[in-house]
């Protein structure tokens, strides 16, 4: 037993409800169990319980144990004045008492609990499988697991608008660069998502914006400021965009990041940071105004086209500078355009649309994730393997928000499939 599983059995009143006494000897009746609080104070409000032949109204707190009252010091506290019952699950010390002395009345469920739930419950605890849940999970039904992805999409969206929000305050809510930066940080997804996110910081939109129709210039500012330019080059490319960058330097006062935190290790030559570099590159060129152009583009193949951006003819032969090779893949993939799709301009659509309070944009990054592909990854197959498939992006991405920010952490109380499980 702990306190959290205590309030979920009180908040969905799984325990037997006839007969309730007080360890003190009255008849309860539970009217309204209260709402569920997680912030500080007592764990229930607003509850309305009759007691003898007194209806109350006010806080529920609970504990494992009755003496657990004392062990948090609740008999000092103030904020705890205002606690009509108090719920636990072995009733094992004093009586409590609120700090002007007045005794509270005490309910023991420790009997009255039904021991499938429990049992369950520490089945749970103790899986060692891919999700606690395993063994039950295939026979969820399809409806409880549907409703909840769909919930857990939305808290996946909002928890990027959180990020995005952050975004916007420290460029002085300026969506193009955010848009840039959201971009750049998912270009170098995985292992240089940060380096990505400092270049594209270091490097504004009102600076780059001015030389996009120079796309040596814009090399030489995102390869400057990557600081991968800081070195004896053989080919004359890299030579020329060094002194390009000498000068772009001086005139905006840019600022290059050390070369070490660009990490090529362990990646394929397509995945080198130096050729997403060069993609970015000619990302920028394409327009200044990429948010703009988000916005404008009504379907996911037409965000695409915006992601067809050629590299420099440099890049055709090279993953990296003085490097040639017969042929590079520098254009951007389809699962990389997806990648970006799904993390930063469907986020960024939603963003808007909160930010605007107008639906229509929130339903197109809706409607952009339920167009794109659904992604792959060793997620994605281990859900497979609980009968579980995502048919695009929009339920892929429900279904990386369940693994990590629910099973990963042990969330099953908070969840509705574990509910589910619990109470069947
Ligand atoms: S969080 Fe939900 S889906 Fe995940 S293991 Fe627990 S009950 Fe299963």
């Amino acid at each position: 037993m702990n306190e959290k599983l205590l309030h979920f059995i009180w908040k969905f009143r799984l325990f037997h409800t006839d007969g309730l006494v007080t360890t003190q000897g009255e008849a309860v009746e539970i009217i309204h169990s209260g709402t569920y609080n997680t912030d500080a104070g007592a764990d229930f409000q607003n509850a309305k319980i009759k007691i003898g032949e007194t209806l109350w109204a006010g806080n529920i707190e609970m504990h494992v144990q009755s003496k657990d009252w004392f062990v948090h010091k609740h008999e000092t506290d103030a904020a705890y004045n205002n606690v009509i019952l108090h719920v636990v699950y072995e009733a094992n010390g004093n009586t409590a008492h609120t700090k002007s002395g007045e005794p509270i009345a005490t309910l023991e469920l420790k009997n009255r609990i039904n021991t499938s739930l429990l049992s369950r419950y520490e089945e749970l605890e103790k899986q060692q499988s891919w999700i606690p849940c395993a063994k039950f999970f295939p026979k969820v039904d399809d409806f409880t697991r549907k409703n909840f992805l769909e919930r857990l999409l939305i808290e996946r969206l909002e928890s990027k608008v959180t990020q995005i929000e952050t975004l916007l305050k420290e460029s002085g809510n300026d969506w193009e660069n955010v848009m840039f930066q959201m971009l750049a940080r998912y270009l170098g997804a995985g292992i240089n998502k940060e380096p990505f996110e400092l270049l594209a910081k270091n490097l504004p939109v009102n600076i780059w914006g001015k030389h996009i129709h120079e796309p040596h210039q814009i090399e030489a500012m995102v390869f400057g400021v990557a600081g991968m330019l800081d070195e004896d080059f053989d080919d004359e490319y890299p030579k020329q965009l060094r002194r390009e960058f000498l000068y772009l330097k001086r005139l905006h006062n840019l600022v290059p990041l050390p070369k070490h935190v660009w990490k090529f290790l362990r990646l394929r030559p397509a995945n080198f940071p130096s050729i997403r570099l060069a993609q970015l590159a000619a990302l920028m060129c394409f327009d200044a105004k990429l948010f703009s152009q988000v916005m404008e583009a009504k379907t996911g193949k037409s965000i695409h086209r915006i992601f067809d951006s050629d590299v420099v003819d440099y890049w055709h032969t090279h993953y990296r500078f003085d490097k040639p090779t017969k042929q590079a893949k520098s254009h951007l993939g389809t699962g990389m355009k997806n990648t970006l799709l799904i993390n930063a301009v469907a986020p960024m659509l939603f963003a808007y649309g909160k930010y605007k309070d107008n639906e229509t944009y929130c339903d197109r990054a809706f409607a952009l994730l339920e167009t794109c592909e659904a992604e792959s990854n060793s997620i994605i197959t281990g859900w497979k393997k609980m009968n579980l498939t995502g048919n695009n992006a929009s339920e892929t991405q429900a279904m990386l928000q369940l693994k990590k920010q629910y099973c990963d952490q042990f969330r099953c109380l908070d969840c509705a499939i574990g509910h589910k499980i619990l109470q069947s």
